[in-house]
């Protein structure tokens, strides 16, 4: 596929996708009807609807009975543990075998013409960006993600929370799994922006920085505190009506999904001539940037406070003047302001 139809590449290498990005048209005014009809397919595809996918099968064919449930034991726990493992590892593996092993579209789509790889780095552990990623990903992000879910479907099965049940009401729990993805970037917004201040950045969130030119491994490289902030969304199912299989969504939304901003690559080929959108290049312009892209525009919040990157010219003229700003409030702060 010729990606220079779609896009852009600099001297450097990287590809840069036509057009702005506008986030999704939900919380707009005036309302524009058309753009949010046109919109909806997108909401889903691919990946809302691959994560209820995933949740829907573990929820019917994976996750041990309600009686098992309701008492605390290593071998229940221990399998949700693998079974999260499992999925991290064959869906991330595969994305990056395909696109970063055997890159399989050479750098055609990619934000950063360089691949994580070919770059050693004393930042990460054992200089290799990829071998630190996959040890904080699978050593403390699949462990505390697994923890909400150990604790919330052993709360579901003593029946300590506010659950209910599909047949009693379909509709109230229809609308909560439709603002499943709402609800994460929401709070995600919220503590993302709070770890990017101050001592918090450098002491928490910096190690999920240090991969600028991000891969699938980097999606849960995190400190584990915010490994613990991050999956805090799920406690939501506490105090709304709810039901498990929401709770294995949102998890999915959550976990497995942190990879879609970590892709990478603008669309995956999928053929000669064909291929699909990732939604990835917000978070790319997050990690490049630090301070813009907060969420990923499907909320208003980066838009409302104007930290919103749209990817275009304009986008970094807006940023590099509010950057400019921030550094003359900060030098007036310590006196350094020229008399
Ligand atoms: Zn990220
Ligand atoms: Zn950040």
């Amino acid at each position: 596929m010729d990606d220079l139809k779609f896009g852009t590449r600099n001297k450097r290498g990287d590809f840069s996708p036509n057009g702005r990005l506008e986030g999704a048209p939900l919380f707009v005014w005036p309302p524009k009807p058309l753009k949010l009809i046109s919109w909806i397919p997108s909401y889903f595809l691919p990946w809302n609807l691959l994560f209820l996918a995933f949740g829907a099968v573990l929820w019917f064919y994976a996750t041990p009975a309600k009686e098992t449930l309701a008492v605390y034991d290593w071998h229940w726990i221990a399998y949700l543990l693998i079974r999260n493992a499992a999925i991290v590892f064959v869906l991330y593996g595969a994305l990056e075998l395909r696109l970063y092993v055997k890159r399989a579209q050479g750098n055609r789509f990619k934000f950063n013409g360089l691949f994580p790889a070919d770059r050693k780095s004393d930042v990460f552990w054992f200089g290799s960006q990829n071998l630190d990623n996959i040890l904080r990903s699978f050593g403390t992000g699949v462990p505390i993600w697994t923890a909400y879910e150990v604790v919330m479907l052993h709360l579901w099965a003593i029946g300590w929370g506010p659950w209910t049940t599909f047949e009693a009401h379909p509709w109230a729990l229809v609308l909560l799994g439709l603002a499943v993805p709402m609800i994460h970037e929401t709070h995600f917004f919220c503590i993302h922006w709070l770890i990017h201040q101050g001592p918090l950045y450098k002491w928490v969130h910096s190690v999920h920085h240090n991969s600028v030119n991000p891969s699938p491994w980097s999606s849960l490289s995190m400190h584990p505190v915010e490994h613990l902030l991050y999956w805090s969304d799920v406690l939501i199912h506490l105090v709304l009506p709810s039901h498990p299989l929401l709770v294995l969504y949102h998890l999915q939304v959550t976990g497995t999904g942190a990879v879609v901003g970590h892709i990478g690559f603008d669309k995956i080929e999928t053929g000669e001539d064909s291929g699909f959108k990732t939604q990835a290049y917000a978070h790319y312009l997050h990690h490049k940037y630090f301070e813009v892209n907060y969420s990923d525009g499907l909320m208003p919040f980066d838009r409302l406070f104007g930290t919103w990157h749209d990817g275009t010219k304009d986008g970094d003229a807006a940023m590099q003047a509010r950057f400019a700003k921030k550094k003359a409030r900060l030098n007036a702060k310590a006196g350094n302001t020229p008399n």
